[in-house]
C-alpha cells in the first residue's frame, strides 16, 4: 500500500535542485495510507520527512529514513453565501495554479500569493505571504491527521497560531501533523483588493488603463513583479527569501535609524519589522558568488545554487551573512527554509 522505493534522487523534488538522495520514498496520493505511514515509521523506528514542493526545504545528500510526498488531489466547494464561498483544497494541490483556478471559477481573495511555488498542503506551514496578504487571512480551518492521537481531525485557525512565516506547524510541534487539505473563505465580489504595495498599485494601473482594478490584474501584478525579482528554480536553484524580516523594538529601531538614516523598516506590532534584504545589501553581499551558491544579483534575500552548490555551501554562506550582519547592526537573521535532517 505504501510502495517504498529506495535510493530515489530528490535532486528534481528541491527547488535548490541540490543532489539529494532518499533512502526510502513513497508517494501518498489517497488519505488512507497515512496511518499505514506513521504506522511503519514507528514500527522501525525511523524518521519521516513530508516534502511537498521542496520550495522551503536545503536538504542534506542523503536523506534517512522515509521521504513521504503529499500528492492528494481535489478542490470542492462546501458552502457559498451571496458574498463569500468556501473551499476545500487537498494538500497535493499545487499552489499556483489552485490560484489561477479559483480566480477562473470568480473566487476571489488569494491574487496576491499568486506564483508563490509549493503545495496547498505546505502553505500553512510557515502561513505564506506576499504583497500584504497571509494565508491566515483567508483559511477556516486545515484538516490534517495528528500522528500523536492517531486520528484525522480539524484545527481552527487560532488552533494553528499563525503569525509571521510560522505556525503550528513550523515550530510549535512540528512533525505532529499531516495536513490533507486546507479550507478558504473566498470573495465571490471583485471588490475586496489589497493594493498596500506602492509598486504594486503602480503596475496594477498600468495594466488596467482606463478601467477599474479587477482581482486578474492584481493577479498579473504580482505575477509581473515577482517574475522581475525571483529567479525561476526551474533555470536557477533557490528556495525564495532565505532569511525572515527581523522584527525590533522602538528603541532598537531608532538607534538604527540614527546611524542608518536609509534604513527601510515597517511599524509592526509594537516595534519594527526590517527589510532583511536592505541590511544584506548594505553589508556588501549583493550579487557575490562563493563556489556554486551565492547572494542573487537582483535580490540579496535570495540565495542560489548555480549548479553544484550543496546545503553545507548554502550553510557556510548563509552564515557568513548571518555573522555580517550582526556585527553592523546587531541583528541575528533567521533563516525562513528548513534544513533537513
Ligand atoms: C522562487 C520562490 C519564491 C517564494 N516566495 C515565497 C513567498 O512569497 N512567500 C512565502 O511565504 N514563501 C515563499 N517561498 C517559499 C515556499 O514556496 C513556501 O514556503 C511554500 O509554501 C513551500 O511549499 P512546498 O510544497 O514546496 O513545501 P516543502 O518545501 O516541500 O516543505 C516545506 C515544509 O512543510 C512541510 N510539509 C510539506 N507538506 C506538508 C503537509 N502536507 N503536512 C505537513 N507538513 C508539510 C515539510 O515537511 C517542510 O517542513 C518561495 C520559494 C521559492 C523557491
Amino acid at each position: 500500500m505504501l510502495g517504498l522505493q529506495k535510493q530515489i534522487s530528490l535532486r528534481a523534488l528541491n527547488s535548490f535542485g541540490f543532489d539529494s538522495v532518499a533512502e526510502r520514498y513513497t508517494e501518498i496520493t489517497q488519505k488512507a495510507q497515512i496511518p499505514a505511514l506513521i504506522d511503519y515509521c514507528q514500527e522501525h523506528a525511523l524518521p519521516c520527512l513530508l516534502l511537498g514542493g521542496g520550495s522551503n526545504l536545503v536538504l542534506s545528500a542523503h536523506v534517512p529514513g522515509v521521504v513521504a510526498r503529499i500528492r492528494l488531489q481535489g478542490i470542492e466547494v462546501i458552502s457559498r453565501s451571496q458574498q463569500t464561498v468556501r473551499v476545500r483544497v487537498a494538500a497535493g494541490e499545487p499552489w499556483h495554479e489552485t490560484v489561477s483556478w479559483l480566480l477562473d471559477q470568480g473566487f476571489y481573495g488569494l491574487e496576491n500569493l499568486a506564483l508563490i511555488p509549493g503545495t496547498v498542503g505546505a502553505s500553512p506551514v510557515q502561513n505564506i505571504g506576499a504583497y500584504g496578504v497571509e494565508l491566515k487571512d483567508r483559511v477556516t480551518a486545515v484538516n490534517v491527521y495528528d500522528t500523536l492521537q492517531r486520528q484525522f481531525t480539524q484545527l481552527s485557525p487560532s488552533e494553528c497560531q499563525f503569525s509571521y512565516r510560522d505556525s503550528l506547524f513550523k515550530s510549535v510541534e512540528p512533525g505532529r501533523y499531516i495536513i490533507t487539505s486546507v479550507e478558504f473563505e473566498l470573495f465571490l465580489t471583485p471588490d475586496h483588493l489589497v493594493l498596500n504595495y506602492q509598486a504594486l498599485q503602480e503596475t496594477c494601473t498600468t495594466l488596467a488603463g482606463s478601467l477599474a482594478i479587477t482581482p486578474r490584474h492584481l493577479f498579473d501584478a504580482v505575477c509581473q513583479l515577482r517574475r522581475s525579482k525571483l529567479p525561476d528554480p526551474a533555470t536557477l536553484g533557490n528556495a525564495g527569501s532565505f532569511f525572515k524580516n527581523p522584527h525590533v523594538n522602538e528603541v532598537k529601531f531608532q538607534a538604527l535609524k540614527q546611524t542608518f538614516s536609509s534604513l527601510v523598516a515597517y511599524p509592526e506590532g509594537a516595534g519594527y519589522k526590517l527589510a532583511a534584504g536592505w541590511l544584506i545589501e548594505s553589508c556588501g553581499w549583493k550579487g557575490k558568488q562563493f563556489g556554486q551558491v551565492g547572494v542573487y544579483a537582483r535580490q540579496s534575500l535570495v540565495l542560489v545554487n548555480y549548479g553544484g552548490g550543496d546545503r553545507s555551501q548554502i550553510e557556510a554562506l548563509a552564515l557568513q551573512i548571518q555573522d555580517a550582519v550582526y556585527s553592523i547592526f546587531g541583528v541575528w537573521l533567521e533563516p525562513e527554509p528548513r534544513y533537513y535532517p
